[in-house]
């Protein structure tokens, strides 16, 4: 009799689920989307009386959207764990967006998804866990000791569409009011679109699992089938050329030293091109804005606005190995995203050398410290027609920048060694980036010093796979989508050099490359230009994009 009494009691106190799903939408929606509302509020065209109404009217529409949302696909049986879900998304993507300007699209998610535990590591801060326990864990808690009612789907189902089609009537009302000011602003605003929780995130994961389902559907499909070394490529005994192609990691050309940096950040480079066999580029722009979009891309021969992330196909490096060339790939960093799969390639975070390792994280000179017994094992008969690798560096690689660098190559100081960002003085933040690019040009140097010592024709050829935003307009990192992305995030640097003593059709005017140094280039040349180099045929080979092809 009494627990009968209490299950009733208790019953009454319990809520209906449609009403609790409510309470999720409202959460989402104001809390939830902090950042978008600093964002609005922050800007210029909303001040005043007259904004605190839209904004308010806008924060009804994003209600009403959400219950709409949350009310077609949100039953009992799920209700509990999907809202815990969207809780501990909406305050992780809150806390990003907040702490380092980004916003989430489906290549950001993508980024996220490959990060390994290192990458996660350098990003988790005390804010983090403050975020985190006011966004999802204390609501989190509250959300699941809440009783719910049960009731029965013939009644459940009329309410909560029901509910859900009046939110959406409200919400399409209001949206129609002001679709002027609305549609302006996503205009001249674009990264606000990817600001709003939690449909930024449920469009980045429906859109990357729909490309991924489709992906592994499809076959490989083959590039460059008619791959040949030109005759006159055929070297000499010994005389094998060696092309070592860096890609870089998070260096932007703003800061430079061979682009006119304010600072020398690349002294040793500069030497380099004082003796005249190297050539700096300083108009190049990047395929993606982040490791993600834009390696793959630089070995796709697609181009930027040809490539497609969902399309399989073979790579630059298929095409080198086609055409009989040794190919190898050694990776310092998250791996080759797929473009080193079909060819010889090594992880040097596995190595645990003292001295150039910590954990599982390498200085990118453990890359040369390898490179000799890597190549020792490729195929003897491909290595005597000569040899492709590409050494893929840790580099800039942030938040963590003062990691990347041994204590002995700081020579900007001091550094910022948190990992939110804004927290440190604007000078200490450029003081640690700068001396990743410092040790970039000393890992280039050292590795162009090896290359010189090799007695045949060596080349180098570097380019940075995206750049960074160092709190320009409250942005961090990298990563905007590509068309809103600020110049530091896209502008990379590029060098290239070479021992000369190529075989003679590829032997290379310097001059001529230092002329074209002046003109636009981007990662889409990359693909064409190695090919040439290596002095491979192939249709897949557009002449037009071999930056070398002129200064032959
Ligand atoms: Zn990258």
């Amino acid at each position: 009799m009494v627990s009968v009494f209490s299950e009733r009691a208790a019953a009454r106190g319990a809520w209906h689920p449609t009403a609790l799903l409510g309470v999720l939408a409202l959460w989402l929606a104001t809390l939830g989307n902090l950042p978008l509302w600093l964002a609005l509020w922050a800007l210029p065209e909303n001040h005043g009386w007259h904004a605190g109404f839209t904004l308010g009217g806008w924060a009804v529409v994003l209600l009403g959207l959400t219950l709409t949302f949350l009310s077609l696909w949100v039953w009992p049986r799920w209700l509990k764990p999907v809202g815990l879900v969207l809780l501990l998304t909406a305050a992780v993507a809150s806390y990003f967006m907040q702490a380092y300007g980004v916003v989430i699209d489906p290549t950001m998610l993508a980024n996220a998804l490959n990060t390994d535990a290192a990458e996660v590591r350098d990003l988790l801060s005390a804010h983090l866990a403050v975020a985190l326990l006011a966004g999802a864990v204390v609501p989190g808690w509250w959300w699941w000791r809440q009783p719910v009612r049960t009731v029965p789907l013939r009644r459940l189902l009329p309410r909560q569409l029901g509910v859900g089609l009046l939110a959406l009537l409200v919400a399409t009302g209001l949206l129609w009011l002001s679709f002027q000011d609305l549609a302006s602003l996503m205009r001249n605003h674009k990264p606000l679109r990817y600001m709003v929780n939690p449909f930024n995130t449920v469009y980045a994961a429906t859109r990357h699992t729909v490309g991924r389902a489709a992906q592994a559907q499809q076959p490989l499909l083959p590039l460059g089938q008619d791959a040949t070394l030109a005759a006159g490529a055929t070297p000499n005994a010994g005389q094998a050329p060696l092309i070592v192609l860096v890609v870089g990691e998070t260096a932007r050309a703003a800061n430079f030293g061979l682009g006119g940096y304010r600072r020398d950040t690349t002294p040793r480079l500069a030497r380099l091109r004082d003796e005249g066999q190297l050539v700096y580029f300083p108009h190049v722009s990047a395929c993606g804005t982040n490791t993600q979009t834009s390696v793959p891309c630089m070995f796709s021969g697609q181009g930027r606005r040809g490539y497609d992330a969902d399309v399989r196909q073979e790579t630059l490096l298929d095409v080198l190995q086609r055409a009989g060339l040794a190919v190898l790939w050694l990776d310092n960093q998250s791996g080759c995203k797929g473009v080193c799969d079909r060819v010889p390639h090594f992880d040097t975070r596995t190595l645990h050398v003292p001295g150039l390792c910590e954990g599982d994280e390498c200085f990118d000179e453990v890359m040369l410290r390898e490179l000799p017994g890597q190549l020792d094992k490729l195929d003897p008969v491909r290595r005597a027609r000569g040899t492709v690798v590409v050494l893929h560096q840790m580099g800039s690689h942030g938040p963590a920048y003062h990691k990347r660098t041994p204590a002995n190559v700081k020579p900007f100081g001091p550094e910022c060694t948190s990992a939110t960002l804004q927290e440190c003085a604007p000078d200490h933040l450029v003081n640690a980036y700068d001396n990743t690019l410092r040790y970039t040009d000393h890992f280039l140097a050292e590795t162009i010093a090896w290359l010189r010592e090799q007695q045949r024709p060596t080349a180098l050829y570097y380019v940075s796979d995206h750049g960074e935003s160092l709190g320009e307009k409250g942005l961090y990192l990298h990563g905007m989508p590509y068309s809103m992305a600020p110049e530091e995030q896209t502008h990379v640097p590029m060098v290239f050099w070479s021992s000369g003593g190529w075989p003679q059709h590829t032997n290379l005017a310097f001059h001529c490359l230092r002329q074209r140094s002046t003109e636009p280039l981007s990662h889409d040349h990359l693909f064409h230009s190695v090919l040439g180099l290596a002095g491979v045929q192939t249709a897949a080979r557009q002449p037009a994009l071999d930056l070398f092809r002129p200064c032959r």
